[in-house]
């Protein structure tokens, strides 16, 4: 069965479009960020020093997370509690590089989100799904946004947000890609027969579209 990957830095519409191409081919959804953000509010909560890897490393294993795949209500769980709302607070945002950067997070993660996709039928989102968790992915798509754009949709998610202007947004989202990309297990790079995709001049809509017609192409 169909395994579209979808991978692409903050900002560049994936989780929009990912949840678009869902819907428009009846697939399931999973947004794996989701996952690392769950396992960070985690260990905020746990009071657990998130720059500490060896830390947070010994207690990896112990959140239950379970993700849900409805494109129309992606529901997010840890410990029974929903948290589809506290995983998106600037606290979490800014925590979860350092979270994700820890070897024994991504591997308890690849292990869930292989189980997930089993076997296919699925739009996953991420930063590593091309060139980790489902390498052999029959359709793989690498997002891109000028770095402009990408600011500017995050400061509209973050609206309600006081401190989230353009400017902080932009060097906070600046941060964060650096550190998903530098980092050494899985960082965020495109994979080989990734089809690149720069939305910056797109709608969501030709986005969609575009995914769509590649997905066409491999029936
Ligand atoms: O996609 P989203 O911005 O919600 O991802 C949050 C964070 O989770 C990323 O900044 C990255 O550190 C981590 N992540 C990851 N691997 C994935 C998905 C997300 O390391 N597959």
């Amino acid at each position: 069965m169909l395994v579209i990957a979808m991978d692409g830095p903050s900002g560049s519409g994936k989780s929009s479009a990912a949840k678009g191409v869902a819907r428009a081919l009846g697939l399931r959804y999973l947004d794996t960020g989701a996952m690392y953000r769950a396992m960070t509010w985690w260990m905020l909560g746990h009071g657990v020093p998130v720059e500490d890897a060896a830390a947070v490393a010994a207690r990896a294993a112990e959140p239950v997370i379970v993700s849900g795949t409805d494109p129309d209500a992606p529901a997010i769980t840890v410990d029974g509690e929903d948290v589809s709302a506290p995983i998106r607070t600037r606290e979490v945002t800014n925590a979860v590089s350092a979270v994700s950067s820890v070897p024994a997070v991504r591997a308890r993660m690849v292990e869930l989100q292989r189980e997930i996709i089993g076997a296919g039928g699925i739009v996953v989102e991420g930063r590593d799904i091309g060139t980790v968790v489902a390498p052999d992915a029959p359709v793989k798509v690498f997002l891109t946004a000028s770095e402009e754009a990408r600011a500017m949709r995050r400061a509209k998610d973050l609206a309600a947000d006081p401190g989230a202007s353009v400017t902080v947004t932009r060097a906070e989202q600046a941060r964060r890609d650096r550190l998903d990309s530098t980092r050494a297990a899985s960082p965020l790079t495109r994979a080989g027969g990734a089809h690149e995709i720069d939305s910056t001049e797109l709608s969501l809509a030709e986005v969609i579209e575009a995914v769509v017609r590649l997905a066409k192409e491999h029936e």
